[in-house]
């Protein structure tokens, strides 16, 4: 098959193809774009059916993070990784390590960190390899978990929705129907209570959903009636894909901003919740926090003006809703296009 003649294949700098059997490592790295900095993008671990499959994730995941990097206003491109194995079963230190050996050889072009099938103890071995990790636990060198400022981006994504939709400058008896209280939703939920927020909560694991209603007293429904809630803002923290032709339509929310990556099931999904009134907050802009987190983290920047960059991802919503405005089209498009000017700037 062919890397450029691909499909997801958009101007990517280097893709790397890595074999090595004595470590049963197979895996891609792809960097997209490197002009604002080294490319910094998760480790993802998954056994892919084809390694067409795998081509295509990685150059869309890494592509991904050059526009939040851009929106973030971080020092960083894009790029992500993909190990071709199963991570409950295939996952060993050594693999770990020769990963850790062919990053180390990109000479500070390509910073990974913890996704899906990776974990910061795996970025703590991987680590012994190389120093371009991020996402590191506080014992192991790190800034700690993310999630809690990833959790501030989208509160200050929330609060420039609901000025724009409804004129509001607070969250004072703002109705939020949250999806997914795990890690980011659980920090999120906190944020908003403490706001004076009103929340509803749908969970897959009941459980989870249980902790915000003992935490915070939100009242919990089942996981997918979250979309039909009556509330002001619906706030998607779990899955990818889940603005599609059968939800759109049932939303009763005038603003939608969450922690979920890749929310849009397709572009025109953009389209159908801006024709509804809807105001979208592209969730890359929306979930940047853990990113300027893990700029922070990666040049050893004061922690303390994390949290203050974070609350500037309030400024950047308020710019893609100006910019859409004023351009009509989706905010996604708009913020889209934002992002380029910056990352081709140079
Ligand atoms: P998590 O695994 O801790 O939480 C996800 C929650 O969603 C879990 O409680 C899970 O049970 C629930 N869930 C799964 N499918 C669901 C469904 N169909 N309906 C309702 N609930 C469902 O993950 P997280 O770290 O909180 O991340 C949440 C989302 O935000 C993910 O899409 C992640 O990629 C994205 N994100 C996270 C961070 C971060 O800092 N952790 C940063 C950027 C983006």
């Amino acid at each position: 098959m062919s890397v450029f003649e691909a499909p997801d294949y958009d101007g990517h700098e280097q893709v790397v193809f890595v074999n090595e059997p004595a470590a049963g490592l197979r895996a891609i790295i792809a960097i997209h774009n490197t002009n604002q900095g080294p490319a910094l993008g998760g480790c993802r671990m998954w056994p892919y059916a084809s390694e067409a499959e795998a081509v295509r994730d990685v150059l869309r995941l890494a592509r991904g993070m050059t526009y939040k990097a851009a929106m973030a206003k971080v020092k960083l491109g894009g790029g992500k990784s993909v190990i071709i194995a199963d991570p409950y079963t295939q996952k060993t230190p050594e693999l770990l390590h020769a990963m850790g050996r062919w990053i180390d050889g990109l000479n500070e072009r390509y910073i990974t960190g913890e996704d899906i099938g990776t974990n910061p103890m795996d970025m703590a071995e991987i680590k012994r390899e190389t120093r371009c990790v991020s996402c590191l636990r506080e014992e192991d060198g790190g800034y700690g978990d993310p999630a809690p400022m990833t959790a501030l981006g989208v509160l200050q994504a929330i609060g420039a929705g609901v000025e724009r939709a409804f004129g509001k400058t607070d969250l004072n008896g703002v109705h939020v129907a949250l999806q997914g209280v795990g890690n980011v939703g659980f920090n999120l939920c906190r944020l908003l209570s403490e706001a004076g927020a009103r929340l509803t909560v749908g969970d897959v694991l009941a459980d989870n959903a249980e902790r915000a209603v003992a935490a915070f007293g939100a009242e919990a429904v089942e996981a997918d009636a979250i979309y039909d809630v009556e509330a002001e803002v619906f706030a998607p923290c779990a899955m990818g894909s889940v603005l599609n032709d059968d939800t759109v339509g049932r939303l009763k929310a005038k603003v939608v901003a969450g922690a979920a990556n890749n929310q849009l099931a397709e572009d025109r999904h953009g389209d159908a919740l801006a024709e509804r009134g809807i105001v979208y907050l592209p969730d890359y802009v929306a979930n940047g926090g853990g990113l300027i987190c893990c700029e922070a983290e990666w040049y050893r920047l004061d922690r303390d003006a994390v949290t203050d960059k974070v609350k500037g991802i309030r400024r950047t919503c308020v710019e893609i809703l100006e910019a859409a405005a004023d351009q009509g089209v989706a905010t996604n498009v708009a913020s889209d296009r934002l992002a380029e000017q910056r990352f081709r700037g140079g």
